[in-house]
């Protein structure tokens, strides 16, 4: 009888359960191995119930136009436990005001006049420069170019710095000056590409597009129960399968076809057929470190973000603002980067009579603060709040989360760097797959993508 082969899966956040899941679905007949750091499953996935609250440390929800996220969890019967964002306005925090983000702009691409024409957030010069957009045509197409570079030629410094800026790194923590257009939104050069201009082509399929913004509905979903229930019943599905926890991968021996997977403090390395890396990049670097290529991963750098949740009693917060949330616009000086109202955003994660506030901390340059005591945070943290809100009684309680090294930057030429390294890969490291934030896509769908992905190739080499 033919040896089962064995695909260990190293890394238990969203990517290494996801490709686990569905590597069972596709290969019933291939043992699956899965090896993880922590004493617990998810990753930055790591959801917290407290006192009726349920708190978010890593991320809290998803999108629902990337349409992996959604699919997995209907594909686990877990479509009832679904919830959608309660949508409302969102602001921008510039010279200690709160400025309305206009409405009908893409990630902050003016969409609709009207508004746009009437913010306080820019000045006359701002929004002419924005408005020059329709008239720019396209522009010359090089290799890959900074996401900074091309918002600011298409649209000018002013909506970038006050706007843009502030929202992209709402997802990626970074300098969008150093951002790679390819890696993160190769859609908007596509449009500009194709339409002679960004707002004009924006405008065009926004007209065809019958979805949520058009009903007005959010855009975002996440779990009743908090996403941890996504991990929780992913072991649950997974619990016929070898699961490691406590376990770190220290490095990985190349041994004919097959490979040597070596876990600290254990005994007998694990033999592999098919390995799926979904640690973070520097780690897989480690792992693989007796190869030079993999050393390439060290180009890839990562920043550290924190956060706080903040509990509070109803009647200790006086005007707070009617909506969900805002952003801090770049070049002031603010230590806090966004804040989400989470009672109103998602008004499930919090019981009545309270209000939940999430604030993030850690631009590009005060990194450090992270490092700084869960006092220190939250007290600087209330500070800035306070320039908006009036707050006038203590938290009844805070959760600080800090995220070292957890923000991968995809810079000017990572693509083309990924794909030089997964040639040598294929080369050097035949049935070793990468998934994960550090490649392609830093949001949960990206990462369920991309473990499916891996899946499909492994089934594809299974059937050759
Ligand atoms: P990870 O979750 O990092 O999993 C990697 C796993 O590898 C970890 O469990 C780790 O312990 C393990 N590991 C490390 N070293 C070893 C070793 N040597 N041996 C074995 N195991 C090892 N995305 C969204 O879509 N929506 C959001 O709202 C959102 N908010 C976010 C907020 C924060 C604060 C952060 C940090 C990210 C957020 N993201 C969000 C991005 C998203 O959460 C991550 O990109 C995604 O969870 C990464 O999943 P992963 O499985 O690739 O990596």
């Amino acid at each position: 009888m033919e040896k089962r082969k064995r695909t260990v899966i190293i890394g238990g956040g969203i990517t290494g359960l996801t490709a686990a899941y569905y590597l069972k679905e596709e290969q019933p007949n291939m043992d699956i191995t899965l090896i993880e750091l922590n004493d617990r499953l998810g990753g930055k996935i790591d959801s917290l119930k407290k006192d009726g609250f349920t708190i978010e440390r890593g991320p809290d929800s998803f999108l629902e136009r990337k349409s992996d996220a959604k699919e997995l969890v209907e594909d686990l019967g877990l479509e009832d436990e679904l919830v959608r964002n309660a949508t409302g306005q969102a602001f921008i925090l510039s010279h200690d005001r709160l400025h309305p983000i206009p409405k009908g702009s893409k990630m902050g691409i003016p969409l609709a006049w009207k508004p746009f024409m009437k913010s306080t957030l820019f000045t006359w010069n701002g929004k002419l420069a924005a408005l020059k957009d329709v008239i720019k045509g396209q522009s010359k197409v090089s290799d890959d170019q900074s996401v900074g570079q091309f918002f600011r030629r298409r649209l000018g410094n002013q909506v970038v710095d006050r706007l843009i800026h502030p929202l992209i790194s709402g997802i990626y923590a970074g300098n969008i000056d150093q951002l790679s257009l390819q890696a993160t939104f190769p859609n908007f050069l596509d449009v500009e590409q194709k339409h002679g201009g960004l707002i004009k082509g924006l405008r065009k399929l926004s007209k065809t597009d019958e979805n949520a913004s058009a009903k007005n509905q959010g855009m975002f979903l996440t779990l009743k129960q908090g996403l941890q229930y996504l991990v929780n019943q992913l072991e649950e599905e997974l619990k016929e399968q070898e699961i490691l926890l406590n376990s770190r991968v220290t490095h990985i021996d190349k041994k004919n076809d097959q490979y040597i997977v070596h876990i600290d403090h254990h005994e007998d390395p694990i033999e592999a057929d098919y390995l799926v890396m979904t640690t973070p990049h520097a780690v897989t670097e480690k792992i693989f470190s007796q190869y030079d290529f993999m050393h390439d991963f060290s180009q890839i750098k990562s920043t550290s973000v924190a956060n706080v949740a903040l509990a509070f009693e109803q009647d200790a917060i006086d005007n707070l603002p009617n909506g969900t949330g805002f952003v801090v616009s770049r070049k002031e000086n603010y230590r806090i980067t966004a804040c989400t109202w989470t009672h109103k955003k998602w008004p499930h994660t919090t019981p009545e009579g309270h209000v939940l506030i999430r604030v993030y901390v850690g631009k590009p340059g005060d990194e450090e603060v992270i490092e700084k005591s869960d006092e220190e945070i939250e007290s600087l943290v209330l500070k800035d709040l306070q320039t908006i809100m009036e707050i006038n009684k203590p938290p009844l309680f805070k959760v600080v989360s800090r995220w070292e090294n957890s923000m991968p930057q995809y810079t000017v030429g990572h693509m083309n760097r990924l794909k030089v390294l997964e040639d040598k890969m294929n080369q050097h490291l035949p049935n070793v797959f990468l998934a994960g934030a550090s490649y392609r896509g830093v949001g949960l769908p990206d990462c369920m993508k991309q473990a499916k992905s891996v899946v499909q190739q492994i089934k594809s080499k299974e059937h050759n």
